[in-house]
């Protein structure tokens, strides 16, 4: 599908242009995702796609299905929200890195662990850009940002560590150069009944880049191709080969746990047949 079909097909023409920079990841993850719920066939009615607030949230008004812009950090309980009234929907959130992991880190954490059946899609632009290029969690330690003009001194968490250790039962990464790669787990964390999170590392070459010596959008791009590894070869990787690299690809997939809604439906089924 070429991207003059996807923006036909998958995005509000009224609402556009956009307001994401030049050279900014934001469209390709937004691509990504159009892709994988087409290549799916899922209906664009029975999608929910709901965002907080930061460029990455911006998706949710430019893209053509049931779509809720909500508050900052609370994309997460509106999506939770959105599932349990209706199952059958398909809920996915869009997001970023500091809207996902400070502000709504702890709805983050307690989605994971209910196992409530959505995608999550974290645009990780490693820093907060629309509201002027303040530090967040994911930003690397070391990095410059207008609120760290000597560097951060506070070590960046690996959401996909979080996430799992919080109970995600399917937890994937992929970066805007490897947009394939990122099409097809996200396309993967749709299929998957449970939690699902997707961390797309996106290009920031204004609120990042500029700050990092990195103000060319092909600069960013060369670095997540020299530093993501997909997974298959990380697994044979020592620790010292894997020193300042990250995997790509399927990093977490558990079918077992039971997902959220159906238990709730169970419960719902056990307190009307009057058993405890
Ligand atoms: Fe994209 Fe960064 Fe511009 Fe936001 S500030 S639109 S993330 S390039």
């Amino acid at each position: 599908m070429s991207m003059e079909q996807i923006v036909d097909k998958y995005f509000r023409p009224g609402r556009l242009p956009h307001i994401w920079c030049p050279g900014c990841g934001n469209g390709v993850v937004t691509g990504c995702i159009c892709k994988a719920v087409d290549k799916l066939g899922l209906d664009q009615n029975e999608v929910v796609v709901v965002s907080g607030i930061g460029c990455s949230s911006r998706a949710s008004g430019y893209l053509d299905f049931n779509t809720v812009h909500s508050a900052h950090g609370r994309a997460l309980p509106v999506a939770t929200g959105v599932k349990l009234a209706e199952p059958r929907l398909k809920v996915i959130v869009v997001t970023g890195d500091g809207d996902c992991t400070a502000i709504g880190g702890n709805h983050l954490i307690h989605a994971a662990r209910r196992n409530i059946d959505m995608t999550v899609v974290l645009y990780n632009n490693s820093i907060y850009g629309m509201t002027g290029g303040q530090y967040s969690p994911m930003t690397p330690l070391g990095s410059k940002a207008t609120t760290a003009p000597y560097a951060t001194i506070e070590q960046d968490f690996d959401v996909t560590e979080l996430v799992k250790a919080a109970g995600a039962t399917f937890v994937a990464r992929a970066t805007t150069f490897h947009a394939q790669v990122l099409a097809d787990v996200i396309t993967k964390g749709i299929q998957h009944k449970g939690f699902a999170l997707i961390e797309a590392v996106a290009a920031c070459p204004t609120s990042f880049g500029r700050h990092n010596k990195m103000p060319n959008p092909a600069t960013l791009m060369e670095w997540q191709r020299d530093h993501a590894v997909m997974k298959a070869a990380w697994d044979k990787m020592d620790a010292a080969k894997r020193e300042g690299k990250f995997p790509i690809g399927v990093l977490y997939e558990d079918t077992s746990r039971k997902e959220y809604t159906g238990a709730y439906e169970e419960l719902i089924a056990r307190a009307q047949g009057g058993k405890k």
